[in-house]
Formats: structure tokens, C-alpha cells, sequence
């Protein structure tokens, strides 16, 4: 055996912690600059608790997923604004954002010399500026991990800056940033979440570390994600899923991903569609063409009994059998009223492109076996 596991320097976890934030941002730095969403959420209440502790702060609103382009106007305003610092307030996209413009800022040159397909792929040498990662809802886990997806409009590719500095200083995780989600962003993003728990524990590069996040955190999916969904107001299932999410973010990033984020890259390059409705329709597909085509190739015992182990969590029926957990998740996907993907314009016409991008894609490599084209064809006509 042998693996390796690293994370964020410090995580604090806890309902009403976004309160450390401005002592926690003091200790790094006197000039920060925020990056937010489009809304905003809570960018006040951190902007008080920074001012208070004489910290200034520049605000950054990413309209939507970061592009290139998008990363490359924060840099330039931390950097005009001589900001020691960067905070990223948000859902996944704002706090891989933060990460990015924290990478750039002591890095010399253009992103395009550190990015992954479309740039030159050179790795990042000077340690980031300190990053602070604030995550407002429950699913991504971006708060821990160590890339940063940007989108490139005019290649229509979602690409990653990826390396190891990327890891942020410190993981502020709140579960009461995630009160106010509406049900149909608790619904995609709980659901990535939960694919982000069930890929690193079926993957080829799954060790017992991840192990021990993941069947964890699917076990507090299976008995929160409903509940939020149904009364955003439920503290509990508020916790238990921000919870989830951040294990799920620890696992990905030590252990990998699979097929279902394999598709996600392309799909999220070509299509505007949430990434965590996509891969919502997808997991329970996914799941099944790994049973079938492990049992065809007669490898089945290491993967049917980890499918096992995740039905057991899930249905919390000791009996359970990979099967019962593929029918579990496909009710729940259907229960949080995800669509399919043709209600984001993806045709069959899109399929042959989508499969051979989605062969190609980093995540697809640590699916638990390889998928053919024609499995991984099927995989998506029947999320369409
Ligand atoms: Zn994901």
C-alpha cells in the first residue's frame, strides 16, 4: 500500500464560525480581496467582520462559472489594490476562483503558462498568496481541494490550474452560510456531493483515508439531503450536508473521480448547465454500467462488494445489494426533481462528440475499470 493525502492547512468547521473570519484573515494579510458571486451571499456580514478587525477589502463578483479571462481581471485588480490576501466567499465557482488568483498573483506570466489542454501545462513554483475558502453551499468541496476549474468560452473546454499550492490556508466551513439555498440549488449541489463521496470510493486510486470520508459522508447524505431539500431551515441536515460536502472535497482530491465527472468537463465546456444537476442525472447511469461491465469482465468482487457497502449506507438495509443502492439514488435524483439533460439542449447529435471528449478527461481515468465507447454512449443517451 502506498498513498498520499493532503488538504488545506487548517479546516474550521461549525454553525456561526464565519464569525473567526476576520481575525483568521488578519493573521495573513491587511489587504484582501473578495471574491463573490453574482449574489453576493453574506459578502456583508464578511466585509463588517474584516473592517472590524482592519482589513481591507477589495470586492471581486464572478458573474457565473470563471473564465480565463475572468481569473485574469481579478488578478489584475488584487494586484492594483495591493492585496496580501484573497477570500473566496461562495459556491464553487467563486472559491476556485479565489484559489486561482491566489496562485497568479506570485506566479510571474500569463495563466495560459500554468493551465492544463489549452495553456503549456508548466507547474506553479512560488507559494500562493494565503487563501482563505468560505463556502456558502453544500456540494462541491472546493474549499479543500487543489485545482481550480476555469472555463475557456471560446474553446468551449473546461480546464483546470492544478497543483498542490492551490490548497488554501484555511477552510472556513459554516453550515448556517447554506440556510438560505433554495431547494433546487440544495437538490444539484447535494447531489454532487453525493457523486463526489460515491466516485473516490469506487476509484482505482481510492485508499483507506478517502475510504473513511466517503462512507461517512454518504451516510449523512442518505439521511440529510431529503430533510434540507424539503425545509431549508432544518440546522441539522444543513450540517450534515456541509459536512458531506467537505468530505466529499478531502476524497476528491486525494482519491479522484470517475466516469460521471469524466462527462461532467466536456458537458460543463458545451453546454450551460449547472454542474451539479449534471451530475445528478448521470451517477445513477454511471453506477450501473460499472456493475455491468464489471460483472461482463469478471472483475466484480472488489467493486461489487464497495457498491455493496454504499446500498448498505444508503437504504441503511443491511441486506442491501449494489443494485438496491443504484435504485436508491435514482429515486432520490427523481424525488429532487433533477432533469435530464436534454432540457440543457443536449441532443443525440451532441453524444459522439461528448463520449470522445469525456474518454479523454482526467476524471475518467480513476473510474473503478475502463468503459467502452459504446458503454459510455449508453451512459449518456440514457441521461438524456
Ligand atoms: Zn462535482
Amino acid at each position: 500500500m502506498r498513498f498520499e493525502f493532503a488538504t488545506a492547512n487548517r479546516i474550521v468547521f461549525g454553525p456561526g464560525t464565519l464569525r473567526e473570519a476576520g481575525a483568521a484573515a488578519r493573521e495573513f494579510g491587511r489587504r484582501a480581496l473578495v471574491v463573490t458571486g453574482r449574489a453576493g451571499r453574506h459578502s456583508e456580514q464578511l466585509l463588517d467582520l474584516l473592517a472590524a478587525e482592519g482589513v481591507a477589502a477589495t470586492v471581486f463578483a464572478i458573474a457565473g462559472e470563471p473564465t480565463i479571462d475572468g481569473v485574469i481581471a481579478a488578478t489584475g485588480a488584487a494586484r492594483r489594490h495591493r492585496c496580501d490576501l484573497v477570500i473566496g466567499l461562495g459556491g464553487g465557482s467563486s472559491i476556485d476562483a479565489a484559489k486561482a488568483v491566489s496562485a497568479l498573483l506570485t506566479n510571474p506570466g500569463d495563466p495560459l503558462d500554468y493551465l492544463e489542454v489549452v495553456g503549456r501545462g508548466l507547474p506553479l513554483t512560488k507559494p500562493a498568496a494565503p487563501c482563505i475558502t468560505i463556502p456558502t453551499t453544500a456540494g462541491t468541496g472546493a474549499e479543500v481541494t487543489r485545482n481550480a476549474v476555469l472555463t475557456s468560452p471560446d474553446r468551449q473546454v473546461k480546464v483546470s490550474l492544478r497543483s498542490p499550492l492551490l490548497l488554501p490556508r484555511l477552510a472556513l466551513v459554516d453550515p448556517e452560510l447554506t440556510m438560505a439555498l433554495p431547494p433546487g440549488l440544495t437538490a444539484s449541489t447535494g447531489l454532487d456531493a453525493l457523486t463526489q463521496l460515491i466516485e473516490p470510493y469506487v476509484s482505482i486510486r481510492a485508499n483507506p483515508l478517502s475510504d473513511g470520508f466517503c462512507t461517512e459522508g454518504i451516510a449523512r447524505i442518505a439521511r440529510a439531503l431529503r430533510p434540507a431539500f424539503h425545509d431549508g431551515s432544518n440546522a441539522a441536515a444543513r450540517e450534515d450536508m456541509a459536512l458531506a460536502s467537505l468530505l466529499g472535497g478531502l476524497a476528491l482530491a486525494n482519491a479522484g473521480l470517475g466516469a460521471v465527472h469524466g462527462f461532467a468537463a466536456p458537458i460543463g465546456g458545451m453546454f450551460s448547465a449547472p454542474h451539479g444537476a449534471v451530475c445528478a442525472a448521470l451517477l445513477p447511469q454511471v453506477m450501473e454500467a460499472n456493475l455491468q461491465a464489471a460483472h461482463e469482465r469478471a472483475a466484480t468482487e472488489e467493486i461489487d462488494n464497495r457498491y455493496a457497502r454504499i446500498a448498505r449506507l444508503l437504504t441503511g438495509d443491511p441486506a442491501a445489494t449494489p443494485e438496491d443502492g443504484v435504485r436508491w439514488v435514482r429515486g432520490l435524483v427523481a424525488d429532487l426533481r433533477i432533469p435530464p439533460l436534454r432540457t440543457y439542449g443536449i441532443t443525440s447529435e451532441s453524444v459522439p462528440a461528448l463520449v470522445e471528449k469525456a474518454a479523454r478527461a482526467s476524471s475518467m481515468k480513476a473510474n473503478p475499470l475502463p468503459l467502452t465507447p459504446d458503454e459510455l454512449t449508453a451512459v449518456l443517451q440514457a441521461a438524456l
